[in-house]
């Protein structure tokens, strides 16, 4: 494509932008958008691949969904969430459909497991007052679509549309499928918004699920290793296990027996004494429990006798199952096996709980081959988030996504964080591993939600250190904690509620964002390093060897950091204070590389220095690198 293309279509962009200007008085005229779109215009001209952090208030979504639009080429769009996703699909999109006079389609995509199964709602026995709602919303709904029903019925895992359970065009029910209905008509739409855990569930299968791949965009970009070493792990769990026998039973093979024993396997003695949402090294009776729930469930034998049925049975319903619980069979063989022998060298194996039960994990430790074949699979490639470079630079993100050759681009937030965001660091603190540095951070903690009346957003690196405080913090004003609803009601709740405290972390440390004076206060409780008895960090950590400290532990606390301060100040009239409860002694702070050069220009180098004192400074550097 010439030069002059190129300038024409930037042309385009400048108009698009101009006619939001004056057609939109809500709309915020900013430069650092049209940095940023100017770049991803020429990229996607081009048929590039480039990196974009783009800070708080660039509005990152207009910077890059205007130039696919007028790309004219069909883009897939990713992000992190189903609530992120209805953001870019039911507002920004809708907005610039209507304010720009570009003809462009677009839609939303989400996971099987979003929409009900007309196959597996058949099999369901649950009866009483929510299976009768739940029937009346099925009666009525177009959609099938989970976000419809106004509630979500214990039994939504049993009747939502699963991959492995899923024959597509030779079920019975295809005709009527919510999903393939709503999936038919999506290779026609320019724009398709998807998220990050769809888009590699797309790369595991070979790039049949998504209904075109030319251009893809990717943000919320920091979040796409972690997807892509969950997609690419599994689960061995109670629902999987306790699901396929009731497949099992259906099709009247005899397991009540097992029942039982499945139950006492994941929800008895081998459930760990911690608190939930961590994880934990597989000890070695629960893998000598798992041999036994193997050889329990002779998943060999049973599937000699479906493939039997299968042989047998008239092309139907019967058969659909027979074939697809036979699918379903041989993957959760698979997966047993592969925790029994835990042999695949680049995979982690662990354990977590939640609600009661414990389940087996595992992820992928390196992400590089798997990103690699995503991005070939697109001609042009965005990927953005407003965390992504640290210390002015990519190669953090490039090094553990094994990327390079990308275009690379920060743009820095419009705000003002000097005259509207003051950062309060506490001093006298003792060390985060100290027995008391809980108890003094808690006096810290109560002090400042006084001074700030409330309005506080409190992140934690540990469920044991939020639940500490949620148990001995003492303040005038309503407090909650993450857990005490979902996620998105907490949100509501923080919103709704006068001087409201919230005590959360994982993903409150980048999901919230709450605009104005009700959000006044973000106290970081804790530097954000990756936590030691994670088994994915630690093995990660032990393969890099002496560098775990500078390649992963430091940059990787450094955007998480980023990721906390940034939900302070989500707009130009925002103010308010980051307080981070680090024990730093009080010490003289600079912001560029001169006055580093200066300091270093006032003191003796280390190249006058004689042998034995350079070995001296060469120890101390060494020692830094190794904390
Ligand atoms: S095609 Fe059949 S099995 Fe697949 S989601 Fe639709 S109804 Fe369920």
């Amino acid at each position: 494509m010439s030069y002059s293309t190129i300038d024409r279509a930037s042309d385009v962009l400048k108009s698009a932008f101009e006619i939001l200007r004056q057609g939109f008085p809500d709309y915020e005229n900013r430069p650092q958008q049209h940095e940023m779109a100017g770049a991803v215009h020429a990229c996607l001209e081009r048929k590039n691949r480039l990196l974009v952090e783009a800070g708080t208030g660039v509005g990152k979504s207009f910077a890059y969904l205007i130039p696919a639009i007028l790309s004219g080429e069909k883009t897939v769009v990713s992000t992190a969430t189903i609530a992120l996703q209805d953001q870019l699909a039911k507002k920004d999109l809708v907005f610039l459909g209507k304010a720009l006079p570009h003809e462009f389609s677009f839609d939303i995509l989400k996971g099987k497991n979003n929409y009900v199964c007309l196959k597996r709602e058949r099999e369901l026995t649950e009866q009483g007052e929510a299976r009768d709602r739940f029937a009346q919303w099925l009666r009525d709904t177009p959609t099938g679509d989970k976000e419809e029903i106004p509630f979500i019925p214990d039994f939504w895992g049993k009747v939502c549309g699963d991959t492995e359970d899923c024959g597509g065009r030779k079920c019975p029910f295809f005709s009527d499928c919510f999903y393939y209905n709503h999936f038919k008509n999506l290779h026609k739409v320019d724009i398709l918004v998807v998220n990050h855990y769809l888009l590699i569930y797309d790369l595991l299968s070979e790039f049949t699920l998504l209904p075109f791949h030319k251009t893809l965009i990717i943000d919320e970009a920091h979040e796409i290793e972690n997807v892509v070493s969950h997609v690419l792990g599994s689960t061995v769990n109670h629902s999987r296990v306790s699901w396929l026998l009731h497949r099992l039973r259906t099709l009247e093979i005899a397991v009540d027996h097992i029942f039982p024993r499945v139950d006492s396997y994941f929800k008895g003695g081998y459930l760990p004494r911690q608190d939930a949402g961590n994880s934990y090294r597989i000890p070695d009776t629960v893998i000598e429990g798992l041999e036994h729930l193997k050889g329990l469930l002779s998943l060999e034998m049973v599937a000699s006798r479906l493939k039997t049925y299968k042989e047998t049975a008239e092309e139907g319903e019967k058969a659909d199952k027979v074939e697809t619980t036979l699918v379903s069979l041989h993957s959760l063989s698979r997966d047993i096996d592969d925790f029994i022998i835990r042999e695949n060298p680049n995979k982690v194996y662990y354990m977590t709980t939640s609600k009661g039960a414990m389940a087996l994990r595992s992820s992928l430790v390196d992400c590089q081959e798997p990103f690699g074949a995503l991005m070939e699979g697109y001609e042009s490639v965005v990927m953005t988030s407003a965390t992504m470079s640290a210390g002015g630079s990519f190669s953090f993100l490039e090094e553990r996504l094994g990327i390079s050759g990308c275009g690379e681009k920060i743009i820095g937030s419009p705000f003002d964080f000097k005259k509207q965001a003051l950062l309060f660091i506490a001093k006298d603190l003792p060390p985060p591993d100290h027995e008391s540095f809980q108890e003094e951070s808690l006096k810290t903690m109560e002090g400042l939600i006084r001074v700030s009346g409330g309005r506080a957003l409190v992140l934690f690196t540990s469920y044991k250190h939020l639940h500490f405080v949620s148990r001995n913090l003492k303040t005038d004003y309503p407090v909650k904690s993450q857990g005490d609803m979902p996620p998105a009601r907490l949100i509501q709740w923080f919103k709704e509620t006068p001087d409201p405290v919230l005590l959360a972390t994982a993903t409150f440390w980048q999901g919230i964002d709450i605009k104005g004076e009700r959000l006044s206060l973000v106290i970081i409780a804790k530097l954000p390093f990756g936590a030691p008895g994670d088994p994915v960090y630690d093995e990660r950590c032990k393969r890099l060897e002496n560098r775990w400290f500078g390649d992963l532990a430091l940059p990787s606390a450094i955007l998480l950091l980023k990721q906390g301060f940034g939900r302070l100040i989500r707009s130009s009239s925002d103010q308010g204070v980051v307080a981070i409860l680090a024990s730093l002694p009080e010490i003289r702070t600079v912001h560029n590389l001169e006055d580093v050069r200066t300091f270093f220009d006032s003191i003796p180098s280390s190249r006058d220095l004689g042998p034995a004192r350079r070995k001296g400074v060469r120890k101390k550097r060494r020692s830094v690198r190794e904390l």
